[in-house]
């Protein structure tokens, strides 16, 4: 194979990245950028598709340019995407008929609490989707596009709509768009949108028809590693293949090398995702986990994760710039945090978007409590990174007692763990190990290894176990007693959230 790269496209929910690997799953290029968040009004997130559609190609042009490649340097291109994110175009024009429904955006909480009114409550569909009834899920945001865009309805059953998440969306335009662009997603994607049986990865009609969806807008669900199709001739990918589809978290475990049942890693983003391997059977869960399709490489058997998301992690530390204007990039948040011993007393809940994984209540919202006048901007930025330790520790907890088995060490990635003082209070709040690998963009790493794994550039998962290598591990150094109790203090924070929705 004369071609010495693989490209990755990471459409994620603040920017989309284009990454070249070589063959040791090193970064040779990147291109990046970000995207405009849209909130129409409280508890809504928008993006506009087309507008993710040209950064993609501006950032893959980007990578190819700054490393002087081309075309015809790829074996494949792989893409992983924000899952759950809703876009519905019109296949004749290209248009999206809304702008796309983003995966932390609360307006379907009506639809949600009718379909859970048909009977069965929140956990309606949780044996076939391996889903609690939420807005974070794509079927309903579909839903209220058919409900409320003038002429959706009438569109979408004549035929002439499509539904997907960035991924098919992407990679329908990058295989040609109106001109024979391929409609497909992969089954990590699909397990995400309530539509998808989890055993059989097949389309649930009876679902889709409760939620008043036409199959025809539903992509074909295809592996995550496989040519889909080819980048189309006129495009900087042409003739390219386009081999790889995982959603952002599955792609991060990939890339991590979970391949054994019982590894987990956690990934600290927008929100924090915390998968771990159970196998080739669907596990369902009994502590607020979901289930869901880790990755299936070709024929190959589906390999099924749980997972514990958490909506807010990182986007509080943009809340704390943006809202509060008390730092002025999230990288000071490190310092002002540092500028004080401890929290002061205060903790921050930031159910801004409800409460996911392990409670899914939708009727909490944030609060900051135990304020006393001692507490400074200090205390505030050191409870908000404090948050994402605790609430990673709720979703370990329930991890732990879903698997019957205790993890033992936490492999990490995201935007997050450059910083190293949360990184340590994690470890010291988990009590157990937190380790770094030494490429942390494991997302587009992960797409780009089962990209290249369809076309023969990689040989298979040995490959990626053996280009993994650690960067850095935290110890726990506090004491229990401690941890203990700011722990207790911070789970009676979270009751202080509840029932806060009419
Ligand atoms: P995503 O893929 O979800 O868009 P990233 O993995 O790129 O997110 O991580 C970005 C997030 O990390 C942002 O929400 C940002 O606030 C947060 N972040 C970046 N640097 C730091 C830091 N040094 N300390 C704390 N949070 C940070």
């Amino acid at each position: 194979m004369s071609e010495k790269y693989v490209m990755a496209i990471d459409q994620g929910t603040t920017s989309t990245r284009a990454m070249i690997f070589d063959h040791s799953g090193n970064v040779v290029s990147t291109g990046q950028e970000e995207h405009e968040q849209i909130f129409p009004r409280a508890g809504w997130v928008e993006h506009d598709a087309q507008e993710i559609w040209t950064n993609t190609r501006d950032v893959v042009g980007r990578a190819l340019g700054r490393a002087s490649l081309q075309n015809t340097d790829l074996a494949a291109v792989g893409i992983t995407n924000q899952r759950e994110t809703a876009v519905v175009w019109d296949r004749r024009t290209g248009e999206p008929v809304h702008n796309a429904i983003v995966w932390q955006d609360t307006r379907t909480q009506k639809i949600c609490d009718e379909l859970a009114a048909l009977g069965g409550g929140a956990e309606r569909y949780k044996d076939r989707v391996g889903l609690p009834l939420a807005t974070y899920f794509s079927g309903p945001k579909v839903r209220w596009i058919l409900d409320n865009v003038e002429g959706a309805r009438e569109k979408a059953e004549a035929g002439h709509l499509m539904f997907g998440n960035t991924d098919a969306w992407l990679m329908w335009n990058m295989t040609g768009g109106p001109d024979g662009g391929v409609h497909v997603t992969d089954v990590t994607n699909a397990s995400r949108t309530m539509l998808m049986n989890i055993d059989s990865l097949t389309w649930n009609e009876e679902i889709a028809a409760e939620m008043g969806i036409p199959m025809s807008m539903l992509p074909q669900i295809r592996s995550s590693s496989e040519e889909y199709g080819r980048g189309r001739a006129r495009g900087l990918l042409g003739g390219v293949p386009l081999a790889g589809i995982l959603g952002d978290q599955q792609a991060a475990t990939f890339g991590q090398a979970c391949f054994e049942v019982g590894n987990a890693k956690n990934t600290y983003g927008t929100g924090n995702f915390m998968l771990i391997n159970t196998g080739t059977e669907p596990v369902p869960s009994k502590n607020g986990l979901l289930t869901t399709v880790a990755y299936k490489i070709g024929d190959k058997d589906a390999v099924y994760a749980l997972e514990g998301s958490i909506a807010v992690t990182g986007s509080l530390i943009q809340w704390l710039r943006d809202n509060l204007g008390i730092i002025s990039s999230a990288p000071e948040v490190e310092k002002l945090a540092a500028s004080v011993d401890d929290n002061g007393g205060a903790y921050f809940v930031p159910a801004f978007s409800g409460l996911f994984a392990p409670y899914w209540r939708s009727d909490a919202r944030g609060a900051l409590v135990g304020l006393t006048r001692y507490v400074t901007r200090a205390h505030i930025a050191r409870a908000a990174l404090e948050a994402t330790a605790f609430q990673t520790r709720e979703v370990l907890d329930a991890m732990n007692a879903d698997s019957g088995v205790d993890l033992t060490e936490l492999k990490v990635d995201g935007g997050m763990v450059a910083n190293e003082a949360l990184m340590q209070f994690q470890a010291d709040i988990l009590g157990v190990p937190v380790i770094r690998p030494k490429v942390p963009e494991t997302t587009a790493l992960g797409a780009a290894y089962a990209a290249g794994i369809a076309v023969g550039f990689w040989s298979g998962e040995q490959d990626v176990v053996d280009n993994w290598a650690e960067d850095r591990r935290w110890e726990p150094a506090m004491d229990a007693d401690e941890r203990d109790r700011q722990y207790r203090l911070w789970k009676k924070a979270v009751t202080r959230t509840f029932d806060w929705v009419d």
